[in-house]
């Protein structure tokens, strides 16, 4: 499906209206699904079967999947129909991404994942609560909509976008923020990469606490 993102704009969430699904957790709009490897952070270079989800209230300028940002002309689909595919693929790593996944309830798909002996990801933004048990959480904060706290206590991977200069100050906030043991990535934006990956190198070697992610999927050109 041709979707033009240029007039899409983030969908408009009270927080009072979430879950998007209320109605009917069991199913969930989704952009697209695919078998491919994580290109970034923690994980990177595992294979896994990815599902992204429709819908985003966050709207970051530089987000470079707009077109999930609505919901309108997506399928709705069903868990078992979602772990079905997945189980035609060999990897039992399933991350959930978006768009915005915590507008959902996420309960059904990590138990149906689960029980098929998935590991389940999830890559948030942490603007909203996550409601579903997850193996790992990768919290990658965004200055467009704030992580909130609940969610960057239950991080097990940090992932901040590097985009300016004052970023790196802004990281080390989400770095108070979130547990002891989670892991600390630095992430050039990618139209930006050239300018800000030196600045990154520097930085993480002055603080090794801190780890360079890139988008290998986009250096090596899979999805
Ligand atoms: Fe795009 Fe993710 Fe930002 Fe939403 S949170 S606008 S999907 S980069």
């Amino acid at each position: 499906m041709a979707i033009d993102a240029t007039h899409i704009r983030p969908i408009a969430v009270q927080p009072a209206q979430l879950p998007l699904n209320a109605a009917d957790p069991a199913r969930l709009p989704v952009m697209e699904t695919f078998y491919s490897l994580q290109g970034e952070g923690f994980h990177q270079g595992k294979a896994a079967f990815f599902i992204r989800l429709a819908g985003c209230d966050v709207g970051c300028v530089w987000c470079d999947v707009k077109e999930s940002w609505t919901t309108a002309g997506y399928p709705q689909k069903e868990v078992d129909s979602l772990v079905e595919e997945a189980l035609q693929y060999p990897a039992r790593m399933v991350i959930i991404t978006g768009g915005e996944p915590t507008l959902y309830d996420l309960a059904p798909l990590c138990k149906g994942f689960r029980e098929a002996g998935f590991q389940v990801h999830l890559e948030t933004s942490g603007a909203h609560p996550i409601v579903g048990h997850f193996d790992w959480i990768c919290l990658s904060p965004k200055k467009f909509k704030p992580a909130i706290p609940e969610v960057c206590r239950q991080a097990h991977e940090l992932k901040v976008v590097i985009y300016h200069h004052s970023d790196f100050l802004w990281a080390e906030q989400y770095a108070r923020l979130v547990s002891p043991q989670c892991h600390l990535f630095l992430q050039p934006e990618w139209s930006r990469k050239s300018r800000m990956v030196p600045l990154i190198i520097d930085y993480i070697q002055q603080h090794p606490q801190w780890s360079l992610s890139l988008q290998l999927h986009k250096y090596i050109n899979i999805p």
